[in-house]
């Protein structure tokens, strides 16, 4: 069922097993697992089926760091508030995080989550319908082997989504749930909680023109997205001044997004086109989806050389690139190839990409989000960022292309021209839109947000779904690992309504 508040008189009681805050990717599946379930669920959205200015900008917020340029409006633009959230505009591609990124790495501080792959892989199989893609094969060393450059390059895969707008393929199942209520133009405003801040009692919704709307549930969960899961959890500081789950100062902290750099071009001389074709989009009939392969350093590799991951996706260069960019050097280089001692039998096979890196952000302590001075619509504290990246970010972006030329050069299959360097890195660096680690997961509430089950240390009903509860976040693009989790959500909270 979907109620506009708009057209409610104002204080309206509802009531539910769960409450969810969002109607994104995280929100929406959720809701649809439990609602599938027969529980009794209410969803509050901020926003309507349409973009709304006055909606929107209850995002802005003041911005500074490594990445934000003058009049960037990350904050603003990296999001959208309303129903279907972010997904109404997102590119769909998926992967799941790579193992190692579960793991504790020793030259990394701050890295691993307290889950492993294999437990989330159940999880994955069931997310990828809901992206519209198949799942993945876990075990497809034999596609990847015949890609490996040597041991130390590997190809992977992303599925692409076609991409899902999950408001619009999901709407009429919602709306025809009988105990599922998603209330449209309701922005969570406040918790109420118990004396302590250890229980939520029920949650206050708030309509732009000010009139309150209560939801009573057993169990709450933030759904909110990465950034505003923070901002919701620090704003809600009537009982506890520093905000709720927040005994330990770590809601905010740690904010990490993928930076990712078009750092050269590459050519192979000697690949051929069926080959080269893995690096672009190709539609695969039998999984009836895209699927685009991208290289990376093998984990082994990456312990050994003490990087972090990063993968690089390769963009095809037309002709008109090709003259424009530089002729001569791609020229040149395929010259240097032909003076080697297996001349390409025929040049036109020739491939030109441009090599992109979009490497892991290292958690960094003081990338945070915290409270501006100034208010929005509703009378809250507006989001403020400081996203910091840290050289050791920069020299893993570099070091994962270096080493991919240097292992192109080294079995003869192609050469790289390199545009970036250390000195503008930064400036040639762009963000992701994938705003992750503000709630981080941890079993010791002095090292994280949530627990293993993404339930707030020291409250006993609220939860959070969605990449703010990512400790680390690999350099897959998040949203398969976000459904994922909500599954996996959906799941514990069953088990905990059954008793
Ligand atoms: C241009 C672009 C391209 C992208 N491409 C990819 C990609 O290729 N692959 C990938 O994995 N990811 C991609 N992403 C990221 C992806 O969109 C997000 O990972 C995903 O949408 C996050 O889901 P979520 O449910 O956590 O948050 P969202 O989708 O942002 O949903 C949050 C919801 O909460 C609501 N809300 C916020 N505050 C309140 C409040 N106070 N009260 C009530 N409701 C509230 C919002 O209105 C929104 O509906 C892309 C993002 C962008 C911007």
């Amino acid at each position: 069922m979907l109620i506009d508040l708009r057209e409610l008189a104002g204080n309206e009681r509802f009531e539910a097993d769960v409450c969810i805050v969002g109607a994104g990717a995280a929100g929406i599946s959720l809701a649809r697992e439990l609602g599938a379930a027969g529980r009794s669920v209410v969803v509050l959205e901020s926003g309507g089926f349409e973009y709304e200015q006055a909606t929107q900008a209850l995002y802005d917020g003041p911005e500074s760091g490594t990445l934000i340029r003058p009049g960037s409006k990350y904050l603003a633009s990296t999001r959208l508030r309303l129903f279907g959230g972010t997904t109404n505009h997102w590119n769909g591609w998926c992967r799941p995080l790579d193992r190692e990124t579960f793991t504790l790495r020793p030259w990394v501080d701050d890295v691993g989550w307290p889950l492993t792959r294999e437990q989330l892989d159940p999880f994955y199989d069931r997310a990828a319908p809901l992206a519209q893609i198949s799942p993945f094969d876990y075990d497809d060393a034999t596609a990847s082997q015949k890609l490996r450059l040597d041991n130390v390059i590997e190809t992977v895969y992303f599925h692409v989504s076609p991409p899902t707008r999950f408001g619009l393929l999901y709407r009429e199942e919602l709306e025809r749930r009988p105990r599922v209520q998603v209330l449209l133009h309701a922005n969570l405003r406040r918790f109420e909680t118990d004396r302590e801040a250890r229980h939520v009692t029920s949650a206050e919704a708030r309509r732009l023109d000010g009139a309150a709307f209560t939801v009573r549930a057993r169990h709450f969960v933030l759904a909110a997205g990465g950034i505003e899961n923070a901002r919701l959890l620090l704003a809600n500081s009537d009982v506890r001044p520093e905000g709720l789950g927040n005994d330990h100062d770590l809601v905010g902290r740690y904010f990490m997004d993928h930076p990712h750099v078009r750092v050269g071009y590459l050519t192979f001389p000697y690949w051929d086109q069926l080959v080269a074709r893995i690096y672009d989009p190709v539609y695969v009939e039998s999984r009836r989806n895209s699927i685009c392969g991208v290289m990376r350093v093998d984990s082994d590799q990456q312990i050994k050389r003490q990087l972090l991951n990063a993968v690089v996706v390769l963009d095809r260069l037309t002709k008109t690139d090709i003259r424009f960019l530089d002729a001569d050097i791609a020229r040149s280089v395929t010259d240097q190839l032909m003076l080697g001692a297996n001349p390409p039998e025929n040049r036109g096979k020739t491939y030109f990409g441009w090599a992109t890196v979009h490497g892991e952000q290292t958690p960094n302590r003081d990338s945070r989000v915290t409270l501006d001075d100034e208010v929005d619509a509703l009378g809250m504290r507006r989001a403020k960022l400081d996203w910091r990246l840290r050289d050791r970010d920069a020299r893993n972006l570099l070091a994962t292309a270096r080493l991919l030329a240097e292992r192109l050069g080294a079995n003869g299959r192609g050469r790289m021209r390199f545009v970036a360097s250390e000195d503008d890195l930064w400036e040639r660096t762009q963000w992701s839109y994938h705003h992750a680690g503000t709630t981080r997961m941890h079993p010791d509430p002095k090292r994280g947000v949530v627990d293993a089950d993404c339930r707030v240390h020291g409250i006993d009903n609220l939860y959070v779904a969605g990449n703010s509860v990512f400790p680390t976040c690999g350099s897959s693009n998040p949203t398969l690992t976000i459904l994922a989790l909500a599954l996996r959500l959906s799941d514990h909270l069953q088990g905990r309504l059954a008793n």
